[in-house]
């Protein structure tokens, strides 16, 4: 997953030590509680560019100012380093598993507030307040619009036969194939998610590798029929003058839109565990979840909102209708060692 070192930041330097100067500078000034109240700092996954414009929006609103961090890796082991004397207050991420690396780490701690609890349903955060998902992404099939000529699909069905040598995936540790495969544990019980696993291992056109639209170029190029990938790829790919071609060579599929729905992850965010400004923390938190932020964060990155009622960017509302399942991405989370180790067992990065 991500690497302990901060080496491929992207924030540049400049930046970086100037954040880095008003963290610090923060850190030091814990004692004035009346100026601790007015910032909050932030470590994120979450590139810059997507998060930016909800931060500036919640100091326009608000009169608290922002301090910002953005890493690629290494921020939960950060938070860790930093221990008691951590000058953050929320972190964010783009995907749950860091989330639950954070939480596992002690470096987040439990929130118990309506609005958020309200605002984000139970299956989207952590039962005590660890963490919430701030916005969805499906884990859909990309089919060829050309040589596939169902339009629907299950998981499951990824391990027919009839699909061999026609399958593209990234690696099978990625944490989005992870976060997969343990919802496949859950729902068909480990000996079943086993035999499945070695089915789709089975029918990989190529080893797994690369990134999600790397398996939908595969499938452009025709080396693949099937591809698996998240929902927000399409968004980028469309918007990628160099990509734009392989997105328009696929259709999205749903899988199991018909039985238990289609397998979700989130992005999401979560308290610090010694978050010094805690009261504005929160605030930023509850900001997050707000309609109009809402509905900001699922256009800037194609991603579907968490809050019920806040509709989702045109192009996604174009592929119809998402029929989530139901499943709590805490008990996922609760067999993503299980999933991790199963990929291993049956080697399916050794495929095909
Ligand atoms: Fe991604």
């Amino acid at each position: 997953m991500s690497s302990p070192t901060l080496s491929r930041t992207r924030l540049p330097s400049r930046r970086l030590c100037l954040a880095g100067a008003v963290l610090s500078a923060a850190s030091l000034a814990l004692t004035g509680a009346a100026q601790a109240a007015d910032e909050v700092n932030v470590y994120s996954y979450r590139e810059p560019g997507l998060i930016q414009p909800m931060l500036k929006a919640f100091t326009e609103q608000t009169g608290i100012k922002v301090n910002f961090i953005f890493a690629k890796d290494g921020l939960v082991e950060r938070m860790v380093a930093e221990g008691r004397n951590s000058p953050v207050d929320v972190l964010l991420t783009n995907e749950s598993g860091l989330l639950l690396q954070a939480q596992s780490a002690g470096v987040t701690q439990p929130v118990k507030d309506a609005a958020l609890e309200t605002a984000v349903p139970a299956a989207l955060r952590e039962p005590a307040g660890h963490w919430f998902g701030l916005t969805r992404r499906a884990r859909v099939v990309y089919a060829s619009k050309d040589r596939v000529k169902q339009d629907a699909i299950t998981y499951e069905e990824l391990a027919d036969p009839k699909w061999k040598g026609k399958v593209c995936i990234r690696s099978g540790q990625h944490t989005y194939n992870v976060a997969l495969v343990a919802s496949m544990i859950a729902n068909l019980g480990p000996e079943k998610a086993e035999d499945w696993l070695k089915g789709l291992k089975a029918n990989l056109a190529r080893k797994p590798a690369g990134g999600d639209r790397e398996a939908v170029r595969d499938v452009h190029s025709g080396q693949c029929d099937l591809a698996v990938g998240n929902t927000y790829y399409m968004v980028a790919m469309l918007k990628n003058p160099e990509q734009k071609a392989w997105a328009d060579s696929v259709k999205i599929l749903f899988p199991n839109a018909a039985d238990r729905g289609t397998h979700v992850n989130i992005s999401g965010m979560a308290l610090a565990a010694h978050a010094p400004h805690k009261d504005a923390g929160l605030k930023l938190m509850q900001f997050l979840v707000s309609p109009k932020v809402q509905e900001m964060y699922a256009e800037a990155n194609g991603e579907y909102p968490v809050v019920a009622g806040v509709p989702e960017p045109a192009v996604v509302k174009g592929w119809g209708p998402l029929q989530p399942d139901s499943l709590p991405l805490a008990k996922i989370g609760e067999l993503r060692k299980a999933a991790s180790e199963l990929i291993d067992k049956v080697r399916f990065d050794a495929a095909p």
